[in-house]
């Protein structure tokens, strides 16, 4: 049995990025950057208006007050869009909408709400500094700059950052495709009638669901009998996938038709992880491609998942960030258990009296999907400890962030 860290480690250095694809930007939302971005032009691209208000020389309104106001002469209107055709030259103003280019010869903005129309001219009330309300060019962004790093998860704002310096289209990591086969002549699909003895195969598609959450695209290749023919035939199938997943057959005394299988097919590199739920995980490698067997019971399949398939996802997908956010959180009851394997128990997380506190989201086996539905974090007991009292401090992986 190996580590939880160790075994990580071993499935990771079998991974390397897939290669980058060109999208439109819109398609971009979630994925990771593939190359760095730099700005073809400075951000904003001309000095401009922040308000609606008057164009004027700062040294011309200094001493305007409420009761003594500025007169100005108005030149014209410029709103954003449009660029004035005149120059604010002393005891002139220009009205101007946000956006709209600072006129030649003014340096600041006086807001619409400062000032009164009269005709021609304009009263000013307010002073104001050089360079008030006023956006310069390249402010925000400089022509050449780097906006956004090779690595990237691209969030909205990245999109809107795209769009603004010129790019329609941009490169990144391809999204791996995982296929997922259930094994077990005891499943029966969604929406087919359960038999004596059947359950319904439930992990394809929780574990479908966690590849579609790191934006993987996930392949049901369907159900396998507990028969080596079987699972060679419907396995082969998946290998056009990047990332192949089995559930099931994995323990010992089982048909062990997993191990079997990858064995014969490939090259096994590691079996059985010191971890609960999740120990009987077998991973190798089967015509270049990586296979994870996945223990059957579904909460001990999300969980393996969790801890070593969305990992190799994410370092395919081009992520540098591969682990969960981890926090502390006051443990609210008392735990026991073995020395000898990290625990991953399905926890809910509560602030009180500013604080965060976690507590059980309720039975810890590893058939239990109740819980799992109900948990917010996987808190993680140590493989040393054997009790954890109430009061104590536990590490708690935030599977939806904090709550
Ligand atoms: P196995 O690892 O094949 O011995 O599976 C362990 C247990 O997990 C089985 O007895 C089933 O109850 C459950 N199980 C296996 N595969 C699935 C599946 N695809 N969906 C839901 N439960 C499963
Ligand atoms: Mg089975």
């Amino acid at each position: 049995m190996i580590s939880v860290d160790e075994a990580r480690e071993r499935i990771l250095s079998e991974i390397t990025p897939l290669p980058p694809e060109e999208v439109p930007i819109l398609d971009a939302l979630g994925r990771t950057l593939a190359e760095e971005v730099r700005s073809d032009v400075d951000i904003p691209p001309f000095d401009n208006s922040a308000m609606d208000g008057y164009a004027v020389r700062a040294a011309d309104v200094e001493i305007a007050t409420a009761e003594a106001p500025v007169v100005l002469e108005v030149l014209e209107d410029v709103a954003a869009g449009y660029v004035a055709t005149n120059r604010v030259g002393e005891g002139q103003a220009i009205r101007i909408m946000t956006g709209a280019p600072l006129p030649e010869g003014a340096d600041g903005i006086v807001m619409v709400e400062f000032t009164e129309r009269t005709g021609s001219g304009v009263n000013i009330f307010k002073g104001v500094r050089k360079g008030e309300s006023v956006r310069y060019a390249g402010e925000d962004v400089r022509e050449g700059e780097v906006v956004l790093a090779q690595g990237k998860l691209l969030k909205p704002g990245d999109i809107g950052m795209l769009a603004s310096t010129g790019r329609a289209a941009v490169r990144v990591f391809r999204q791996p495709r995982v296929a997922i086969l259930s094994t077990g002549d005891e499943l029966v699909d969604v929406g087919e009638p359960l038999a004596p003895g059947k359950i319904r195969n439930s992990n394809a598609y929780s574990l479908a669901a966690q590849a579609l959450e790191v934006s993987a695209i996930p392949v049901i290749l369907g159900i396998a009998r507990d028969r080596r023919d079987d699972l060679v035939e419907k396995l082969e199938k998946g290998l056009e996938a990047d990332i192949l997943i089995t559930s099931g057959g994995v323990s010992v005394g089982d048909y062990d038709l997993v191990k079997q299988v990858l064995a014969e097919q490939g090259e096994m590199l590691l079996w059985k992880v010191a971890m609960k739920p999740g120990k009987p995980l077998a991973f190798g490698i089967v015509k270049g491609k990586p296979l994870f067997g996945l223990p059957g019971y579904p909460t001990s399949s999300m969980i393996s998942f969790d801890q070593f398939v969305r990992p190799a996802i994410l370092k395919m997908g081009g992520r540098k960030d591969l682990l969960r956010p981890e926090i502390e959180a006051i443990l609210d009851e008392r735990i026991t258990k073995k020395q000898g394997r990290r625990y991953f128990l399905r926890g809910i997380l509560e602030r009180r009296d500013g604080e965060l506190h976690a507590k059980l989201a309720g039975s810890q086996k590893s058939g239990a999907l109740k819980s799992m539905t109900l948990a917010d974090a996987l808190l993680v007991i140590g493989e040393e400890v054997t009790l954890v009292e109430p009061g104590e401090r536990v590490t708690a992986q935030l599977l939806y962030g904090l709550p």
